[in-house]
């Protein structure tokens, strides 16, 4: 890991970590965690990828339950964090180093400390990637996040409806103004599709995500069902790509992890 010297002067450099990728929604709600955990999870166990979750989301971190993760990260001899392991996947998340239900009210500078801290001041080992669970929205702390992390490319979570659409679109806008490659859209709660008849409900609208993938020359890399095991699973701390490894959203996740 090193700071400082050249270009890299304003970047956090993680030695050991091949790629780091963030999964970002321009607006809160529309399911960036759970995408990132089902994606993290199915990129170590289908990929069978070395992979590290870290929980950015320093403003309302959801990973510690997602992921069921217990206690505090131990510190090493070399006075780093020891990743907490759960489902094949490292762990770093705010959630586990502040107090349980405490606000968490930090300023710019502070969340950029934090993020060091939750970066280079881990001992990560070897991974092929980093999987960011980023903050949601396009403020300042996204950028400067974006900037520092030195990010191989961005996952946009958006809902079919086109106020999530609309901040999906300010999401893209942004990685592109630092020069981060999107490596697609998904779409999330994509439709319903009814226990008894199995006829889907496009409770959100139809194909959003995908019109607007192609208005803007993106990839479109998948959609994910409302669904009670995916809320349940998240819910419960056991992912649904793990408890329900065959089912139909479970291959989604599996696909999304392949084709990115
Ligand atoms: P965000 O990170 O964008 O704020 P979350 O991933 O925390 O969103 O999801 C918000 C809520 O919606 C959580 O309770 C989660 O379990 C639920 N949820 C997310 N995606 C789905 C889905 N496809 N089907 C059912 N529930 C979902």
């Amino acid at each position: 890991a090193e700071i400082g010297g050249g270009s890299n002067a304003r970047t956090l450099k993680i030695q050991g970590v091949k790629d780091i990728i963030a999964v970002a929604s321009g607006k809160g709600g529309v399911g960036k965690s759970t995408t990132a955990v089902n994606l993290a999870v199915s990129l170590a166990n289908k990929c069978r990828l070395n992979v590290g979750l870290l929980d950015a989301d320093v403003y309302g971190p959801s990973i510690p339950m997602m992921m069921k993760l217990h206690g505090k990260p131990e510190v090493s001899k070399g006075n780093k964090m020891i990743p907490i392991e759960n489902h094949g996947v490292k762990c770093i998340s705010m959630g586990s180093l502040v107090e349980k239900d405490a606000p968490i009210v930090w300023r710019g500078p502070m969340v950029m400390k934090a993020l060091e801290q939750m970066t280079r001041g881990v001992e990560w080992g070897q991974l092929d990637i980093l999987v960011v669970d980023m903050p949601p929205g396009t403020g300042d702390a996204q950028i400067s996040m974006s900037q520092r992390l030195q990010l191989s490319g961005a996952l946009i979570v958006s809902t079919p409806q086109d106020v999530a659409l609309m901040d999906a679109r300010r999401g893209v806008k942004m990685f592109s103004k630092v020069s981060v490659p999107i490596l697609g859209i998904i779409e999330n709660m994509s439709y319903f599709k009814c226990p008894h008849c199995s006829k889907p409900s496009y409770i959100f609208g139809k194909g959003g995500a995908r019109k607007t993938a192609n208005e803007m020359g993106l990839g479109f890399v998948g959609e994910i069902p409302l669904e009670e095991e995916i809320r349940s699973g998240s819910d419960e701390g056991v992912p649904v790509v793990i408890s329900h490894p065959n089912s139909a959203v479970s291959e989604a996740y599996g696909d999304v992890a392949h084709k990115i």
